[in-house]
């Protein structure tokens, strides 16, 4: 549920929205939308309608999908762009150890809501934490973020599996309180193709998608004023864990993710709201 700025322009580059299955994730976004932080989004789609097709509403962050999550954060203290190095068990008790050497602790308890082979990463000694999460498999997707001056896309505002490369075209500015001049596009390339060029530069990826997208879509040529390609490395599930997380009473220190239960956002709320209730119950 990311949003990023670049220069004077917001882009959605990873989940494009939002759908609730349950009624607890349905009563959190109705809550969200109340409160501003979200809206429903009924994009043109191949229908020709205005939310044709769509079989659960649609609902986007806003002003952008990383709202989503700020009134969770309300009121708890947040580190940001820290990447956790270690976290280390001593005299029971949990400290976080940052790239930068500094850390955190003593804490009662620790949940890691990160993919699952990250997860692996700083929790490999725990063998009971360890063996559930190596049995999980997540693929990498580009994104790709298009600004152009004028509008191009035809009148659809989203397209999906257009090609064995493209998956989804989106025009972001159509969602609600998004105001650009001219017109911001996202892409997301397929899982595949993503597998075959992890490795390859972001702007020849970049170049590529968006001829691909120009050829699929059959655009006029019109050249990007902006154009960036971004990788989530662990970003889509290909087999998930089929538990609702992972929890080691012994040692406090739990998992959570949408890889637990599938590949959605609400996945992963019921995944991290489940794992904060274990955790509750085990330190009572
Ligand atoms: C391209 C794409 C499109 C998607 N589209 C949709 C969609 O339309 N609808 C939908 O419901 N879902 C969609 N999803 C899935 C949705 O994004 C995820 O379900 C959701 O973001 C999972 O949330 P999470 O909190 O479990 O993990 P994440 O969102 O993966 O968050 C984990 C965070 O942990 C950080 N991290 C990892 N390791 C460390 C470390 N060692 N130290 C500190 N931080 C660390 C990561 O940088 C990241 O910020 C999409 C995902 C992708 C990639």
């Amino acid at each position: 549920m990311a949003t990023t700025r670049l220069g004077l322009v917001s882009y959605d580059h990873g989940a494009q929205y939002l759908t609730a299955r349950s009624a607890q994730f349905r009563a959190f976004i109705d809550e969200l939308c109340s409160s501003g932080y979200a809206a429903p989004w009924k994009p043109v789609t191949s229908t020709g309608e205005q939310g044709g097709g769509q079989i659960l509403p649609w609902f986007v962050g806003t002003p952008g999908m990383s709202s989503i999550v700020r009134p969770l954060a309300e009121s708890v203290r947040i580190h940001t762009s820290r990447r956790v190095h270690t976290i280390d068990r001593t005299d029971k008790s949990w400290h976080i150890w940052f790239d930068d050497e500094t850390v955190v602790g003593p804490f009662a308890a620790v949940a890691v809501a990160v993919p699952a082979p990250q997860a692996l990463l700083l929790l490999g000694r725990v063998e009971e934490v360890a063996e559930p999460l190596a049995r999980v498999r997540m693929s990498p997707c580009w994104s790709l973020m298009v600004r152009l001056e004028q509008r191009v896309l035809p009148d659809q505002d989203v397209y999906s599996d257009m090609s064995d490369v493209i998956r989804w075209i989106a025009r972001n500015n159509a969602k609600p309180g998004r105001t650009t001049k001219g017109e911001t596009i996202v892409v997301h390339a397929s899982p595949a193709w993503s597998r075959e060029t992890e490795d390859a530069e972001p702007e020849l990826v970049a170049e590529e998608l968006w001829s691909e997208v120009c050829h699929v879509l059959d655009l006029p040529p019109a050249r990007p004023s902006q154009m960036t390609a971004h990788l989530w490395r662990f970003g889509l599930v290909d087999q998930s864990l089929g538990e609702t997380y992972v929890y080691s009473s012994q040692q406090n220190v739990g998992v959570a993710g949408d890889w637990c239960l599938g590949r959605l956002s609400e996945h992963a709320y019921e995944s991290g709201s489940a794992l904060g209730r274990a955790i509750i119950a085990s330190l009572d």
